[in-house]
């Protein structure tokens, strides 16, 4: 597997075969997703939620879009436009598709090498990452921030009472207004679970 940096050239293209929303494994969800996607589709975060989520067993608190049928095609997937259904404001995943990251932070990525394109050009990751799609560099630090919280919380999530998981999920998921700067809104609550869970350990010591 090679790293690839930003300015490695790949041949990276897209010929809308829509295999990577067929077929596709697990779209992980941050919670600025789930706020930016519910208002795009403009239905409250509960009905969001409740209709095209899933949590993701064994990883919480992730969240991930739900999939339809033996070919788990994406909730989102539109057969009709034979596209992204939610196309301005899509996860980071489904932004960098085929790279994967191997470690955001740095700007290392692979190539998953699941899109054959034939006779593309060779383009720079920066470009293909930037230039296809506004989201990622709108997104990406407050994606940064919430990979470092999950990683922080799953170690201690089985030492947490189920009661106390509800309710984080609440706060990290649902508990945002519209009207006010979300990226702000989530790290308030991010801060907000880290608090309930450290006191939570103080007092089961
Ligand atoms: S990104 Fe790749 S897999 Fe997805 S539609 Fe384009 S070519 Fe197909
Ligand atoms: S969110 Fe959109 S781009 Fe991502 S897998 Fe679903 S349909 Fe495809």
């Amino acid at each position: 597997m090679d790293i690839l940096l930003l300015k490695s050239k790949e041949k990276l293209g897209c010929n809308r075969c829509e295999k990577c929303c067929i077929y596709r494994g697990d779209i992980r969800l941050t919670p600025i997703n789930v706020c930016e996607i519910s208002q795009f589709l403009n239905i409250s975060i509960k009905e969001f939620l409740e209709q095209y989520t899933n949590k993701l067993k064994g990883e919480e608190p992730e969240l991930v879009l739900r999939t339809r049928g033996e070919l788990k095609e994406c909730i989102l997937y539109s057969r009709d436009k034979k596209g992204c259904s939610i196309h301005p404001v899509k996860p980071m995943q489904c932004v960098m598709f085929p790279l994967v990251p191997e470690n955001l932070k740095r700007d290392y990525f692979y190539n998953s090498n699941q899109c054959v394109i034939k006779d593309a050009k060779p383009i720079s990751v920066n470009r293909w990452l930037n230039g296809n799609h506004h989201i990622y560099r709108k997104n990406k630090k407050i994606c940064m921030e919430w990979i470092a919280f999950v990683e922080w919380i799953q170690p201690l999530w089985y030492r947490i009472p189920i009661e106390k998981q509800t309710e984080i999920y609440k706060i990290l998921f649902e508990k945002y207004q519209c009207k006010k700067n979300l990226k702000w809104q989530m790290r308030k609550n991010i801060e907000e679970v880290k608090q309930c869970v450290i006191k939570e350990g103080e007092e089961n010591c």
